[in-house]
């Protein structure tokens, strides 16, 4: 059994990697461009003992019209040819009910559903039923939209079809804000599906959140210290001559160095040692966090004595220039104690919105 979580193991018969304790590896190109492509990398990562499962779409959703949509069945073809020649298991994305019942008539091995469809409800139902009674696995994106709870969902509709070999693939979010990345991490979205779905298994898929092939290492490196059970990583033997995602593609010789490279950590640690020390750092924290929200606790009391002092005076309960002061005030004392000023910033602009409420409901309450 593979485990790289204190809870999610891999379901039953999903193969796992070739090392013990090791992440999975699902890798191939972003899509199956022609039969030669498909085998000559194929080859390439059969001689790589980590990696299990080659991927490839056939069938692409790409943003803009008229580019290269995928080849469609005659790839699932050359798919079928790649594991009979390299033993390699087979995945592929789907998005409906016919590229599901062509998956299943051409043996492939591992279904996936992308960022674009795991984002309707509709269309993952509609894959979900033409999977009733097929015991596969499938692994679902992450919704492109940052919500924890389509993700959550789109399991559940899968689950609920009766797919018990399921898993998630974290690809990161769309965002306009400005970020290294092509698709934003915001990695406390996958922790927190791994605390709401402990038992679900999370590739993470740094191909996608990055966008580019100088990323990939650092993203992967970040997912396995995050406890992710796996990786998904796009390869090509051209990657600049790609059809699709050419900038994120790496070559097969890349994939074996950085997974050379990545260091694996275990959630436990090496044994007791280091099992009484993080008790110790556990028990420090907790108090820590006492005396935070006791803290927090003695401010919202001040707030509620503030409300009544400025309705009792008939005063507004903003005065912007003493918010201005309070947080320039606050940020300044943050600087001196070597904290981030940006996570000082947030947490203040939290308490104060917390603050503005308290006292509006309470100028509000016999109105
Ligand atoms: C892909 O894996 O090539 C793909 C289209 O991914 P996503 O759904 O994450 O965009
Ligand atoms: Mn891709």
């Amino acid at each position: 059994m593979n485990s790289k979580s204190p809870n999610s193991t891999f379901p039953e018969n999903v193969v796992v990697s070739g090392k013990p304790d090791g992440p999975l590896i699902i890798a191939g190109p972003c899509s199956a461009e022609s039969e030669s492509q498909v085998l000559s990398t194929a080859r390439q990562l059969a001689k790589i003992p980590d990696v299990r499962i080659f991927r490839a779409g056939v069938w692409k959703p790409r943003t803009r019209p008229n580019g290269f949509e995928g080849v469609g069945v005659e790839g699932l073809r050359w798919l079928q040819k790649m594991k009979a020649e390299t033993g390699l298991y087979t995945a592929i994305e789907v998005a409906n009910t016919f590229h599901v019942d062509e998956a299943l008539k051409h043996d492939i091995d591992y279904l996936w559903i992308g960022a674009r469809t795991s984002v309707n409800p509709f269309s993952v139902q509609e894959i979900a039923n033409a999977l009733k009674g097929v015991d596969i696995p499938v692994l679902v994106k992450n919704p492109v939209n940052p919500d924890v709870n389509a993700w959550i969902g789109a399991l559940e509709r899968v689950s609920q079809a009766g797919i018990k070999k399921l898993m998630a693939v974290h690809r990161g979010f769309s965002t306009y804000e400005k970020t290294p990345y092509r698709n934003a991490p915001k990695w406390e979205i996958p922790i927190e599906l791994k605390r709401q779905m402990p038992e679900i298994p999370i590739i993470s898929d740094p191909s996608h959140i990055g966008g580019n092939r100088k990323s990939i290492a650092e993203l992967s490196q970040k997912a396995m210290d995050l406890a992710m059970d796996g990786l998904m990583i796009e390869c090509h033997m051209n990657p600049d001559a790609a059809l699709s995602d050419a900038s994120q593609q790496i070559t097969p010789d890349s994939l074996e160095k950085i997974l050379k490279n990545l260091k694996i950590r275990k959630p436990e640690g090496n044994g007791l040692n280091d099992q009484h020390t993080l008790e110790t750092l556990r028990e420090e924290m907790d108090s820590a966090d006492n005396a935070l929200l006791e803290a927090i606790g003695k401010r919202i009391e001040i707030t509620r004595k503030l409300g009544d002092y400025k309705k009792n005076h008939n005063m507004t309960i903003l005065q912007v220039n003493r918010w201005q002061q309070v947080l320039e005030d606050r940020v300044h004392q943050a600087q001196h104690l070597g904290l981030d000023e940006k996570l000082v910033k947030d947490i203040y602009q939290i308490l104060h919105n917390q603050s503005v409420k308290i006292q509006s409901e309470l100028l509000n309450e016999d109105a």
